[in-house]
């Protein structure tokens, strides 16, 4: 079995570029079925709502529960004090399996990985090469599982993905996915130095051909077991213990919710003022 852990599906609301306008799936599915990719894993594109977005994904998630699995985005501090009535939502209504949260919205937040935590699912949080963040987050949430995608740098910032190896092989709850990353050699780092288990195939699909991301896993030349984690295994394993049916949960609704100080980094940025 593979599964594709990372491709976007439905439309954004801005006109940026691809990835906040659509993600259509007609083309990434032809590829992915002559690849033999048999599930995929959807989250929504950028958008200025992502309740909204989430149900769209829901919608095409339950088109085909055989074939996909979705995790939910969340916007860190857009949606601060709402997170968990979010994922309550994403997780009891439409039996999402994690969360996806995007540094280019804002840095990932407490609220973001206690709510994780309740609903034990992973956290799919691209850090935009601010690798260090894995640390944190490893050493705070041991307990939670995160996904850092593209080895830590969409952009293919190579000094951030050779740094993020280390916190990769150091820390057993940060894991990365294939998806994007074009130096080979950090790819076989990964594998070699952090192990087979910590590394997850992601496309990055529609806008990345499945296929074509396939291909460097079989270019590892890795072991069929070691393969299969990569292709499978782990990401099953990360959503093996989700936990459907948590209430009790706070929802807090409209209360304000004190500033975190995590969410700016006092030694380069002022923190805004009207
Ligand atoms: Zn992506």
């Amino acid at each position: 079995m593979i599964i594709d852990s990372h491709c976007h599906a439905g439309k954004g609301d801005g006109l940026t570029g691809p990835w906040d306008t659509n993600a259509p799936l007609e083309k990434y599915m032809r590829r992915a079925a002559a690849a033999g990719i048999t599930r995929t894993v959807l989250f929504a594109a950028f958008h200025s709502d992502y309740a909204r977005a989430n149900r769209e994904v829901a919608r095409i998630v339950a088109s085909r529960p055989d074939r996909f699995y979705g995790f939910a985005f969340v916007h860190a501090e857009r949606d601060r004090g709402r997170i968990s009535m979010l994922m309550r939502e994403a997780i009891e209504k439409h039996r999402f399996t994690g969360i996806k949260v995007h540094r280019y919205d804002a840095r990932i937040s407490r609220e973001i990985c206690e709510v994780a935590r309740v609903h034990s699912v992973p956290v799919l949080y691209d850090v935009m090469g601010e690798v260090w963040t894995a640390e944190l987050l490893a050493n705070e949430y041991p307990d939670v599982n995160f996904i850092i995608p593209h080895l830590g740098s969409f952009a293919d910032d190579w000094r951030a993905q050779l740094a993020f190896l280390d916190h990769l092989a150091r820390h057993p709850n940060i894991y990365t996915d294939t998806s994007g990353v074009r130096r080979f050699d950090l790819l076989e780092q990964a594998v070699h130095r952090a192990g087979p288990h910590k590394v997850l195939f992601g496309s990055d699909g529609p806008w990345l051909h499945p296929a074509v991301e396939l291909s460097k896993v079989r270019a590892l030349g890795l072991a069929p077991i070691d393969e299969g984690k990569i292709l499978s295994k782990n990401f099953l394993r990360l959503v093996s213990r989700v936990r459907f049916g948590v209430y009790g949960l706070p929802v807090r609704r409209g209360s304000p919710i004190p500033a975190l100080r995590s969410s700016y980094d006092p030694w380069v940025e002022r923190p805004y003022q009207p």
